[in-house]
C-alpha cells in the first residue's frame, strides 16, 4: 500500500494544466494546490481550525527548524507532527536542504553530507541523507522530501554538475534509508540549474528510481522569471503524468498561474504569510500595503470582492490601526486574508481547468490584478 495515491482527473485542452486529487492518510488534497508554510509547526499566527475553515488540506513544515527546536525526539514523543500541532490534514516536510544551504553557516559539502553550524547557536551539525531521513521519519509527515543540494543562482556549470551528481546519489541513499514507505511518501527533487541537459539527466535518473512524486528544486532562487518558466516548460513534460509534481518555494499569484499552466500540481511559499506580517495583502486588484497612512480613513474591506471573514467584518482603517500600533490582531487578520486569497484562487483555478477555461481565467485574473513583467518582484520568490 502506497502512502499517497495521485488521481489525475482532467487535463486542460490548451495547456499542460491538470486537475487532480492526492489521497493521503490525512485526507484528500485537491490539486493544483497551494500549501501554506508552517516553518515551526505553525502557520504563523493561525490556529489549525482557521486553516481548516479556509479549506486548507495540506501544509508544509520545515525539517531543519524542527530538528533544532523542539527536536524530532520531542515531536515523535508527542505522536508525530499531526498530533503535536493538532492538525488533522496532510503535512509535507522539506528536507532541510534549502535552509542548510541558505541559512546556516556552511562548513563543508562532501559526497557524504554537509557540515554546517546552526544559525541559532552556532553548534556544529552534520546532515547526511540517512540522518535527514531519520529526522523526517520521526517527524511523521505524509510526504517527505529527499535531501538535496540547492545550488545558488548563478553558479558555474561545473558546480551545478557536481552538485547534481551528489543530489542524485543522495536521492538513492534517501530511498534506501527511508524506514516508513507505507506511511510516508518520499518525493525526489529535480535539480540541474538552468541547464536543459542537466535537468533532463536529473529527471531520467529520478524516474528510474520510481518516486511516488517529484519536485522541481533550485527555482525561484534569483533567476529571472522567464527563465524559470522556460525551465518548467522543458522539465515537467518529462515527468510521469501519473505522479504529482511539486514546484518548491513558489507562491506569488502570477507564479502559481504560470506554474499551473506548465503542469505543476503543488506549490509552497512563505510569501503570503510573510508579507502579511509586513502589512501587505493580496487583493483581486493587486497588492495593497494596508499599513500605509493612506488607509487611515478607508472604511472599505481589504478586498471588496473577498468573501473571507476578515473582509466581511473589518475595515482597512481598523486593520491599518492595529498594525500601526503593533497589535497582534492586525497581522493575524492580514495573514488570514492572504492565505484565503491564495487558497481561493487555487479553488478557482481548479474549477477553470475542469471547465476547460484555464487560460481565460488567467487572463481575467491578470487584467484585474495588474500583471506586468516589470513588477516581477525578483527577491520575493527567494523567501521561503
Ligand atoms: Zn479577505
Amino acid at each position: 500500500m502506497a502512502a499517497v495515491r495521485f488521481e489525475l482527473l482532467q487535463r486542460c485542452p490548451h495547456t499542460l494544466a491538470r486537475r487532480g486529487r492526492l489521497h493521503t492518510a490525512h485526507g484528500t488534497v485537491e490539486t493544483p494546490v497551494f500549501m501554506p508554510v508552517g516553518t515551526q509547526a505553525t502557520v504563523k499566527t493561525m490556529a489549525p481550525w482557521e486553516l481548516a475553515e479556509l479549506g486548507c488540506q495540506i501544509l508544509l513544515a520545515n525539517t531543519y527548524h524542527l530538528h533544532l527546536r523542539p527536536g524530532e525526539d520531542v515531536v515523535a514523543a508527542a505522536g508525530g507532527l499531526h498530533s503535536l500541532m493538532a492538525w488533522n490534514g496532510a503535512i509535507l516536510t522539506d528536507s532541510g536542504g534549502f535552509q542548510v544551504f541558505s541559512l546556516a553557516d556552511l562548513r563543508k559539502v562532501t559526497d557524504d553530507g554537509v557540515e554546517f553550524r546552526s544559525h541559532l547557536d552556532g553548534r556544529p551539525l552534520f546532515f547526511t541523507p540517512e540522518r535527514v531521513m531519520a529526522i523526517e521519519n520521526a517527524l511523521g509527515a505524509d510526504i517527505i522530501m529527499a535531501f538535496d543540494e540547492c545550488p545558488p543562482y548563478p553558479s558555474s556549470r561545473e558546480y551545478v554538475e557536481a552538485s547534481l551528481r551528489r543530489t542524485l546519489a543522495w536521492a538513492k541513499r534517501c530511498l534506501a534509508a527511508h524506514q516508513r514507505p507505507a506511511e510516508q511518501a518520499l518525493f525526489g527533487i529535480v535539480q540541474g540549474g538552468e541547464h536543459r541537459d542537466l535537468r533532463q539527466q536529473a529527471v531520467a535518473a529520478l524516474v528510474e528510481l520510481d518516486f511516488p512524486g517529484y519536485a522541481l528544486g533550485g527555482l525561484s532562487v534569483g533567476e529571472p522569471k522567464p527563465l524559470m518558466y522556460e525551465i518548467l516548460e522543458w522539465t515537467t513534460p518529462l515527468l510521469p503524468a501519473d505522479k504529482p509534481r511539486y514546484l518548491m518555494g513558489v507562491g506569488s499569484p502570477d507564479d502559481l498561474l504560470e506554474g499551473v499552466q506548465r503542469g505543476i500540481d503543488m506549490f509552497d511559499c512563505v510569501l503570503p504569510t510573510r508579507v502579511a506580517r509586513n502589512g501587505t495583502v493580496f487583493t483581486s486588484r493587486g497588492k495593497l500595503v494596508v499599513r500605509n497612512a493612506q488607509y487611515a480613513r478607508d472604511f472599505r474591506p481589504l478586498d471588496e470582492e473577498c468573501q473571507c471573514r476578515v473582509c466581511q467584518t473589518f475595515t482597512r482603517a481598523y486593520i491599518r490601526h492595529l498594525i500601526h500600533t503593533g497589535e497582534v490582531l492586525g497581522i493575524r487578520l492580514t495573514t488570514y486574508h492572504n492565505v484565503h486569497f491564495l487558497l481561493n484562487m487555487m479553488e478557482q483555478v481548479r474549477q477553470a481547468i475542469c471547465a476547460g477555461q484555464f487560460l481565460q481565467y488567467k487572463q481575467e485574473f491578470y487584467e484585474k490584478y495588474g500583471y506586468n513583467e516589470g513588477e516581477s518582484r525578483r527577491g520575493e520568490g527567494v523567501l521561503r
